[in-house]
């Protein structure tokens, strides 16, 4: 690398409407590439797990040493736990600004920077800047001044740093292209309630909303396309309904205008290139109030979106006291009328096993008017609507971020929290996902635990073929927004990808079995996972097979012949009548 040359390091972002951690790429580290691949510089994208992959090695030095800049973004203030990547942390920050050359230049930016200076982090170091505002319109401000200031991008370079960015490297080269890479695009800014919206959201900050143009954003997904991605998700939106909608700053509840995101999702769906389509967020208050208008967004969604597909609702909180102290946007009515108005149009199952289009519900802990109460309302409605028959398919409950709330009982959240998961979350997955549902093109990505670990990427035994059927266990997903997470009981390469028939339920996970098993190949460790079959009749089966040099073996029969009336069911999907 030579030294005008500039490192980004994506740290991977998770806001609540950006996304960007694998097998994400997000809008903002791509529109940073836009940057430069705009002033036409040299450089190099590396997510922060290839930089941790380099410190392992000892190689990292290579990647840091005689270069013009460094750009970190760090989007996730309190990394969460996922299963394909962790968001770069402080310590890791802080650790980079010590590593490299102090002639080096290194910008950070993102949400994480901000809330960390927040709360008291000052790193001291020549040549550092921290980014307030738009990190790629910072560096650009840099790339042409020589010096740095905190700027924002105006809509034009928006729409140039996005299409630049959509075939930079940070597509190019980043290591989950093609597939599962999902690109996570931008819609648009703000929140139509940003004259009072919801006091614990950043979101009305920003003003305005702030639409971006359709032909901006079919422009961007083809280059994406073009630069080889098959996956994209529409977020960077906190509503799907509004996007141009009507009435902003004048009305609480702007009306929805179908016309745009008809035309911008058909024309998206013309190419046959894209496979995975989904999108992020919705505001129920906004569906409750304009079912007419919303009932021909919902049916385009179920049209053009692929199944799977989730709308994170923002209810906060089912707690009225907690409504009105934190003007919320949504009441416990409207998110009902919202939750009744997607499960009539979305419940049908798609191609891929999953019911089309399901909502999913966001809730709060520690928001102001907080009582002893408050996660009962929380707890009563969701059980109402499991006993209505309706399906909501994530419940994410998190605990505010921010200054100037109260301080509430952690404790007591995770008994509450753990009342959820047990009474809500596992019968919704027993009806989202019921035993012997078929859920097709399931990717592999861990073994041994749900998060994927360094030695899963870099130890080539994990993708070896001939490991499948052995004894172990083995996470994975589907490509999408919000996938299920399906974990199998015997080791399948990573990587790969298999359709499985569901076999058990965790609280938020399901256990499976592959079908489309061959009776020649099968092993013990196979056919244990089968329902109602043990560890005894499996060898029972293995012997038998090798006594009989296989023969028989082309069909079912001879395994039908040594199991249960349990298993027989089973064995039908498994070898799919073989
Ligand atoms: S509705 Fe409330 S939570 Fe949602 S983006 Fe607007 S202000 Fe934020």
């Amino acid at each position: 690398m030579n030294n005008t040359a500039w490192l980004i390091i994506d740290g991977y972002e998770d806001e609540p409407a950006a996304f960007g951690v694998p097998p994400y790429v997000g809008f903002h580290i791509r529109y940073v590439c836009g940057v430069l691949e705009d002033h036409d510089l040299d450089y190099t994208y590396m997510t922060i797990d290839q930089i941790r992959m380099e410190r392992r090695r000892g190689t990292l030095e290579r990647h840091i040493k005689n270069i013009e800049g460094v750009v970190i973004l760090a989007g996730a203030i309190v990394p969460g736990k996922y299963v394909r990547g962790t968001p770069i942390s402080r310590k890791e920050v802080d650790a980079l600004i010590r590593e490299i050359q102090t002639d080096t230049k290194i910008l950070c930016g993102g949400w994480a920077i901000r809330g960390w200076r927040q709360q008291g982090w000052a790193p001291l170091r020549p040549s550092l800047f921290l980014a307030h505002h738009d990190l790629d319109a910072t560096l650009d401000t840099f790339l042409r001044d020589g010096s740095f200031k905190h700027a924002r991008r105006t809509a034009e370079q928006w729409h140039r740093w996005a299409l630049a960015g959509a075939s930079s490297k940070a597509v190019t080269t980043h290591p989950d292209l093609p597939d599962p890479l999902t690109v996570e695009i931008e819609l648009y800014q703000g929140c139509v309630r940003f004259q009072r919206g919801c006091r614990f959201c950043i979101e009305p900050k920003k003003g305005a909303p702030v639409n971006r143009p359709i032909g901006s954003i079919i422009d961007e997904v083809t280059t994406a396309l073009d630069a080889g991605a098959q996956h994209v998700r529409l977020g960077g939106a906190t509503c799907i309904y509004t996007w141009h909608a009507e009435g902003v700053g004048e009305l609480e509840h702007p009306r929805p205008n179908p016309e745009p995101i008809t035309e911008l999702l058909h024309t998206l769906r013309e190419d046959e290139r894209l496979d995975i389509l989904h999108v992020d967020n919705a505001n129920p208050s906004i569906i409750a109030e304009h079912l007419e208008e919303s009932e021909v967004i919902t049916r385009l969604l179920v049209e053009t979106l692929s199944d799977g597909a989730v709308l994170s609702f923002g209810l906060e909180s089912a707690d009225p006291q907690v409504h009105d102290a934190n003007w919320l946007n949504c009441t416990t009515e409207q998110f009902r009328t919202a939750v009744r108005h997607i499960n009539d149009h979305g419940s049908e199952r798609g191609p891929r096993g999953l019911p089309q289009l399901l909502p999913g519900v966001n809730l709060i802990a520690g928001l102001h008017g907080e009582r002893e109460s408050t996660w009962n309302h929380n707890h009563s409605l969701l059980t109402s609507i499991l006993r209505e028959g309706l399906m909501i398919r994530r419940v994410n409950l998190r605990q505010v971020e921010g200054h100037g709330f109260p301080e509430f009982d952690k404790e007591k959240f995770q008994v509450d929290k753990r009342r959820i998961r047990e009474t809500v979350d596992a019968p919704m997955l027993e009806r989202i996902a019921p035993l012997k549902n078929i859920l097709r093109k399931v990717r592999w990505e861990a073994h041994g635990g749900r998060i994927r670990t360094p030695s899963d990427v870099e130890q080539e035994r994990h993708r070896d073929l001939e490991i499948h059927g052995q004894g172990g266990i083995t996470f994975g997903r589907q490509v999408g927004a919000y996938p299920l997470l399906i974990g199998v009981p015997y080791l399948i390469p990573l990587e790969t990808v298999s359709d499985v028939v569901v076999t058990d339920h965790g609280q938020r996970s399901v256990t499976a079995i592959e079908i489309g098993l061959d009776p020649i190949s099968v092993t013990e460790q196979q056919l244990r996972s089968i329902p109602g079959i043990g560890e005894k009749t499996a060898w029972a089966v293995v012997a038998d097979r090798a006594h009989r040099r296989l023969e028989g073996y082309d069909s079912i029969k001879p395994i039908i012949d040594k199991t249960t009336k349990e298993a027989h069911p089973w064995l039908t999907t498994i070898f799919g009548g073989a």
